[in-house]
């Protein structure tokens, strides 16, 4: 508030400001609303709001009824009859970080007089909608409009599958006087998967796409002909009664039950919080699992779960002040792009990566993101000096996805492929069954440094301490090579190696004595690792972790996958002849096989252990398939943990959910895959299951999950 009024000494230039302010957010508003065709990001959208509002906050004079922070957003177009509301809908005030979200509980807690219970739900990136049913019949569907105001749109809500027609019997014993009309209020939205095939149809027909699910959803409501609005595949998630009086419940989380026993589809992620803790861990959570869900929300709706402490509360003029929304961090940001770098993966293709300034996206600081390949930055015409729009989503690497044309400087450069690689110099080649330019040089440092990372990795041989820096210091004085030069390394030799620091600042520091001794010690422990990540430690490319289990147990030493053909590996399960005449190749090169025989000399173990084979345990799991989703809590054990055990017992354990899939194990939060169990009616456990089937190696006798049932 201090930086508005530094800036807007005088009340006449605050006065413009704001004014201009309500103008360009009218504007796009009407984009958004009437239009479902926003000009801007939402977050940019955001920020002008809240620039507004802190504003008016320093110039309480200057507030006018009319204002965008006094109101509803939203519009009622003139093709539909309009529908005046019996209670008003109202929007949500919003918390942009953890931060914002505890002011907002502790001004609550403070109102109240204790800290409430809470009831938290996704925040669904669709549109509101009212749906009244009258002797439990849908009598009229409308949207939100300008919250006192809606459209009708009852034809084309009656086309949406999921809305009930009729409310289930069970529904009226909830009823307060039964036969009143009832008000329900959710949210519309566009699948993911719908939204895609719609955008994609649009294409090929060369018509306007829709720029997210939430306008395409808008969109398909408000549609003249209703059967536009069955084609669009929508549906909803019901979470608010207009009038709580009508209900004989007493909190947002015995509504949402009735809600669900009345036949509404309701979301199943939700759950009560009774302290900050609880708060902070369902929100972090949804950031992380948002991108598994099959449809987009845009952040997690904290509400007080007492109607009576609700009612204490009240609303403003636009939202209630008993609720407020927990927006996720923005997924997407703009900045400077001031190079691209070109770097050498482990396998030797050639990866352009933007070089930024460093922006803050989804939480963290993005400096560097990924470009995939010279086509990619040819497709997407970015030029070094644009300002583009980068995006960081979960826990996938950071990438450009495309220029932001109206800044682009006159001086901006085209970036060229290299020619050459530029760690080893060795000309780049091009494969011709992929996109990717390769360094094929067998001497390259760069591919040195990856190979060697990804033997002492975790998922590999499991080498801890073994930092980067350590790594590139012993590459960079040749004294590791390949990953065979491992095993020569003396306590003694990495005492004295002087790594930098890692912040960058100051002289180089030893390793010193004790590090070095821990060193050794792991790696004499990394000997013993079993066969199947002796076999991703090497690097073959395509055999990943799954591909090393499933091959040390067909052949269960190095010397009979050595004497495999490629016609007889390509028969292991999950190889085939791509991954077969990769893996003859690697073992057909001589550098390669003498890599294998220090190996072997040093004492690294090379054939199948008790772990590869199932640890010598009853293969009672044998012909079933597991997929894993979600965080193991109780147990602390990682989903690798879980999926090596399960091997163990002989189960098969995959990645994605299938027919074919005999169970799913969902921990918290879990995702699509969860869903897709539902779907599929393959038998979900818990945590709590799977620990039990561990202990037993006997699989529970489950029911198929149903959609019912809360995570
Ligand atoms: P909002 O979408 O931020 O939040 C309120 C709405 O959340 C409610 O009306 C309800 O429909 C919905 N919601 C979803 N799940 C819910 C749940 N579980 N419980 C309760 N409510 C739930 O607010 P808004 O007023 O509808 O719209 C403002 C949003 O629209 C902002 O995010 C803004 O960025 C965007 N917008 C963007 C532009 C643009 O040009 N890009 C223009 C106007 C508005």
């Amino acid at each position: 508030m201090q930086h508005q009024d530094k800036l807007f000494a005088s009340a006449e230039d605050a006065a413009c400001r704001i004014e201009a302010l309500r103008r360009e957010i009218e504007h796009h508003s009407y984009q958004y609303y009437a239009l479902d065709a926003p000009e801007i990001s939402d977050a940019a959208f955001d920020s002008l709001m809240r620039e507004l509002r802190e504003m008016e906050a320093a110039h309480p004079e200057l507030i006018v009824p009319t204002s965008p922070t006094q109101r509803v957003g939203g519009y009622v177009g003139e093709q539909f009859a309009s529908v005046a509301h019996e209670q008003r809908m109202y929007s949500l005030d919003n918390a942009m970080n953890l931060d914002e979200l505890d002011e907002w509980i502790a001004g609550v807690h403070k109102a109240l007089g204790h800290f409430p219970e809470l009831c938290l739900e996704l925040k669904i990136d669709g549109s509101s909608i009212a749906l009244t049913y009258e002797q439990g019949n849908l009598v009229r569907a409308a949207t939100r409009g300008d919250g006192v105001t809606g459209e009708d749109v009852t034809l084309n809500m009656r086309t949406v599958a999921d809305v009930p027609l009729r409310l289930r019997e069970h529904a009226f014993e909830g009823l307060v006087e039964p036969g009143a009309a009832l008000e329900l209020r959710g949210e519309v939205y566009m699948p993911k998967k719908s939204f895609d095939a719609l955008n994609a149809a649009a294409e090929r027909a060369g018509k306007q796409q829709f720029a997210n699910p939430r306008n395409a959803a808008a969109g398909s409501v408000r549609q003249k002909d209703p059967m536009v609005t069955a084609s669009r595949n929508l549906s909803t998630f019901m979470y608010a009664i207009a009038d709580q009086r009508a209900l004989k419940v007493r909190s947002q989380w015995e509504l949402l039950e009735w809600l669900r026993r009345a036949g509404l589809h309701v979301n199943p992620d939700v759950t009560r919080a009774k302290t900050l803790e609880e708060v902070h861990e369902f929100c972090t959570k949804q950031i992380e699992r948002r991108q598994d869900l099959p449809y987009e929300i845009d952040g997690v709706v904290v509400k007080v779960n007492s109607f009576t402490e609700q009612t204490v509360l009240g609303f403003t003029s636009r939202a209630p002040k008993w609720a407020i929304a927990f927006k996720f961090p923005p997924e997407e940001k703009t900045t400077v792009m001031h190079d691209i770098t070109v770097q050498v993966g482990r396998t030797g293709v050639l990866t352009p990566v933007a070089e930024l300034e460093p922006v803050v996206v989804a939480g963290s600081t993005v400096s560097r993101a990924t470009l995939h390949n010279a086509e990619e930055v040819h497709r997407k015409d970015v030029r070094i000096g644009d300002t583009v729009i980068v995006r960081k989503a979960g826990d996938v690497i950071p990438e450009v996805l495309g220029p932001v044309l109206s800044l682009r400087p006159e001086n901006a450069l085209v970036w060229q492929p290299p020619t050459v690689c530029p760690s080893c110099g060795s000309p780049v080649v091009t494969d011709p069954e992929e996109v990717a330019l390769r360094c094929v040089s067998i001497d390259c440092p760069a591919q040195a440094f990856e190979r060697l990372r990804h033997w002492a990795s975790r998922q590999a041989m499991d080498i801890e301490g073994m930092g980067n820096e350590i790594i590139r210091r012993l590459v960079e004085l040749g004294r590791l090579n390949d990953v065979a030069d491992y095993y020569s390394l003396t306590e003694d030799e990495l005492a004295h190696l002087a790594t930098n620091r890692s912040d960058g600042e100051g002289e180089p520091v030893k390793l010193g004595h004790t590090v070095a001794a821990k060193l050794v010690a792991a790696l004499e422990a990394s000997k013993g690792r079993s066969f199947a990540r002796v076999l991703n430690g090497l690097g073959m490319r395509h055999v990943g972790k799954n591909t090393a289990v499933a091959l040390a147990r067909a052949y269960p030493s190095m010397e009979a996958i050595m004497d495999a053909s490629e016609e007889q590996l390509a028969r292991v399960e999950g190889v085939g002849d791509v991954v077969a005449h990769s893996i003859a190749t690697f073992l057909r090169t001589p550098d390669n096989v003498s890599v294998i025989e220090r190996l072997q000399r040093a004492g690294v173990n090379m054939a199948a252990t008790q772990e590869d084979l199932g640890d010598g345990l009853p293969q009672t799991l044998s012909g079933l398939t597991f997929v894993l989703t979600g965080t193991l809590v109780e147990s602390g054990m990682s989903r690798d943990q879980a999926a090596e055990r399960l091997s163990a017992l002989g189960a098969k354990v995959t990645n994605s959910v299938s027919k074919k899939t005999s169970y799913v194990i969902a921990g918290e939060a879990a995702g699509s895959k969860y869903d897709k169990a539902v779907k599929l009616g393959v038998p979900v456990l818990d945590e709590a299951q799977l620990l039990e089937l561990l202990e037993t190696g006997q699989p529970p006798v489950t029911e198929p999950a149903t959609q019912a049932d809360p995570q």
